[in-house]
């Protein structure tokens, strides 16, 4: 039976001209992923969580039992747009819907082959891989049979900007040999874990900045590949996936490891990361989903009546409802929009929108979590529930795939080179409106251009 989109809560936040957009099959899914993480994951919260206090590095055997009933059901790798042959077939609309369920519940979308670095690790090899590269790499990684990082930050480096990227790639005869510290990448200690996509520096003295770097693949039991400690965000190890500080001593792989080409890896770069800070975007607006509805059930505890009133008595907690409300869905038609135009014009042409979300959403996140948690009292900021952990996800977005910082500039230089035009057309308002004081007989203010230009 055809899946109705009223009244139904899988759909219930979707802007109408996005279902406008959906296809049958879309549809289908979107109800299917809100099934599993309502039924499956969220409840199963409390088990994972007891799991990993056991075995702090292995994957939750839940989870891994989770991932083959997913894949099954062909609930697997729904993030790949439909461009690429191995897609299941949804656009990136289509899979925004999506990626914002999955956010819900922290680790949902692993189980469906859809979590970070794996999203962007899978497009970059799908689309820059050679057949053998691909059977070898990706294959197993759409499988889910093994898992992969990306390797790019460097503790000693400014590596926003990636051409400061110092990590030296020497090639000698067949193999690349490989020397640098590298921050950040998932942790080796996760047996699950089987490759990094490196970018390091193989052409130091090419004139060309953009040309000087390389990308290879690096087994991750290659010797001479070290992980010094887990790094700890704000005080969470995210085990059992973490994120490892590497030496690289003499690491030697094979020169046919290497992506697209020697120096190339900028072009890669480039392509690797606008549909992931979609993701990222949409999962975080789905986990603030979850924030607000704890708020809400707070403000209507019987329980809890400072001076005799529940909490959404007072007309001030209304207003702050409302406010997160309205900041909620605003932030979700910026992420739509970006979703939609990678697939109308392409993700070179999405990127102001792209760029948009990677500022906007991480900032409302943490802003109407914070006061969710501020609502729910003192155990809004203990584990009795997710908030913590959902802010600090927010709050580390803000950095991960480049700080907001580093976009904004390039958009707001993008933007200024646009001044020009409109100084132009502020010149012809003037013109014209000298040419109508004539006509009309009207005096003509000198000091008005000031306001006119
Ligand atoms: C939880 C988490 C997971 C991560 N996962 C990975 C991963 O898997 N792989 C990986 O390689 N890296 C990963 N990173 C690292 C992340 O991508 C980098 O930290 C980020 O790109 C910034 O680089 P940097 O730390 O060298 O800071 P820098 O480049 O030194 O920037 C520091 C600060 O300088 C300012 N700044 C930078 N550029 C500008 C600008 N143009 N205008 C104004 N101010 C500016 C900003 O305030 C910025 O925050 C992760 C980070 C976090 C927090």
């Amino acid at each position: 039976m055809a899946v109705q989109m009223e009244n139904n809560p899988a759909f219930n936040r979707i802007p109408p001209w996005v279902k406008a957009k959906l296809s049958p099959k879309a549809i289908d899914w979107i109800q299917k992923v809100y099934d599993w993480v309502e039924t499956e994951c969220i409840p199963a919260e409390p088990v994972v969580k007891a799991h990993l206090a056991k075995e702090r590095w292995q994957t939750s055997p839940l989870i891994v039992d989770l991932r083959k009933k997913a894949k099954a059901a062909g609930l697997f790798n729904l993030f790949l747009p439909n461009h690429f042959v191995e897609s299941p077939g949804l656009t990136n609309l289509e899979y925004a819907c999506c990626a914002e369920i999955m956010g819900r519940c922290y680790w949902a979308a692993q189980t469906m082959n859809c979590h970070a670095p794996e999203t962007g690790n899978i497009e970059l090899l799908a689309k820059y891989c050679n057949p053998e590269q691909k059977k070898k790499w990706l294959k197993p990684l759409m499988d889910g049979d093994m898992s992969s990082a990306f390797s790019m930050t460097e503790p000693d480096r400014a590596s926003s900007d990636a051409t400061n990227i110092g990590c030296s790639m020497r090639i000698e005869g067949d193999e690349v040999i490989i020397n640098g510290r590298k921050l950040y990448g998932n942790a080796q200690w996760n047996p699950d874990l089987a490759i990094y996509i490196l970018m390091g520096e193989s052409d130091a003295s090419n004139p060309n900045p953009w040309r000087r770097h390389t990308m290879v693949i690096v087994p991750a039991n290659t010797p001479g590949l070290t992980m010094r400690r887990n790094l700890s965000i704000m005080g969470y190890d995210h085990a059992p996936e973490g994120h490892g500080e590497y030496i690289y001593e003499n690491v030697r792989v094979p020169k046919e490891n290497i992506i697209l080409g020697e120096g190339r890896a900028f072009e890669i770069a480039q392509g690797r990361l606008g549909p992931g800070r979609i993701h990222h975007a949409m999962r975080l607006i789905g986990q603030t989903e979850r924030a607000y509805e704890l708020a809400l059930i707070r403000c209507i505890d019987p329980a809890k009546k400072p001076r005799g009133k529940m909490l959404g008595e007072f007309d001030s907690n209304v207003e702050r409802i409302a406010q997160m409300r309205l900041e909620l869905d605003s932030a979700r038609l910026v992420v739509l929009n970006a979703a939609d135009t990678m697939d109308i014009h392409g993700n070179k042409a999405g990127r102001y929108a792209i760029a948009q979300s990677k500022i906007l959403v991480p900032e409302i996140a943490m802003k109407i979590i914070d006061e969710c948690m501020q609502m729910y009292g003192g155990q809004g900021l203990t584990q009795h529930t997710p908030m913590p952990e959902m802010w600090t996800y927010a709050r580390f977005v803000r950095v991960a795939d480049g700080p907001d910082a580093a976009h904004r500039h390039q958009v707001g230089r993008d933007q200024l080179k646009t001044a020009e035009g409109f100084k132009k057309r502020h010149e012809q308002y003037w013109s014209k409106y000298r040419e109508l004081s004539q006509k009309w007989g009207t005096p003509f203010d000198e000091w008005k251009k000031e306001d006119m230009l």
